[in-house]
């Protein structure tokens, strides 16, 4: 499987990272669409949130509680947008299941 959020989390593939734990990595989007646009991903290969299994539920409360640290840290003080784009219909391109942490300035809803 050549997965390059997975080459990521092994280091074969550099990234700006945020946020490491044995669980979970956090890494700036290499194609920023806000000021502040940073990527939390599981260490393990999850294909998207179409493919959770009952034994991942503690691990995606982690990584939200993980989320909300990381919008501190980065000043997302007045509220930040987390997106998951899942499967091809919900326009996600990287099939490793990832959460789009999305601020630094107000956004527009629906997304324009
Ligand atoms: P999605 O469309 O939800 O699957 O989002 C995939 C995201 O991954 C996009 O915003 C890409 O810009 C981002 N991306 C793809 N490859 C890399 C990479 N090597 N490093 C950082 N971000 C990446």
């Amino acid at each position: 499987m050549n997965c390059i959020f997975c080459n990521i989390v092994s280091k074969k593939v550099p990234a700006k990272l945020v946020y490491e734990d044995s669980k979970i990595l956090a890494f700036h989007d290499v194609n920023p669409v806000v000021s502040v646009h940073i990527l939390i991903i599981p260490k393990k290969h999850i294909e998207s949130a179409m493919h959770l299994k009952k034994e991942d539920e503690q691990l995606i409360g982690y990584i939200f509680l993980k989320i909300k640290d990381i919008a501190k840290n980065f000043g997302c003080d007045n509220g930040y947008r987390i997106v998951n784009n899942c499967g091809k219909d919900g326009g996600q391109t990287v099939n490793h299941l990832h959460f789009h942490l999305l601020g630094g300035n107000s956004l527009s809803w629906p997304p324009g």
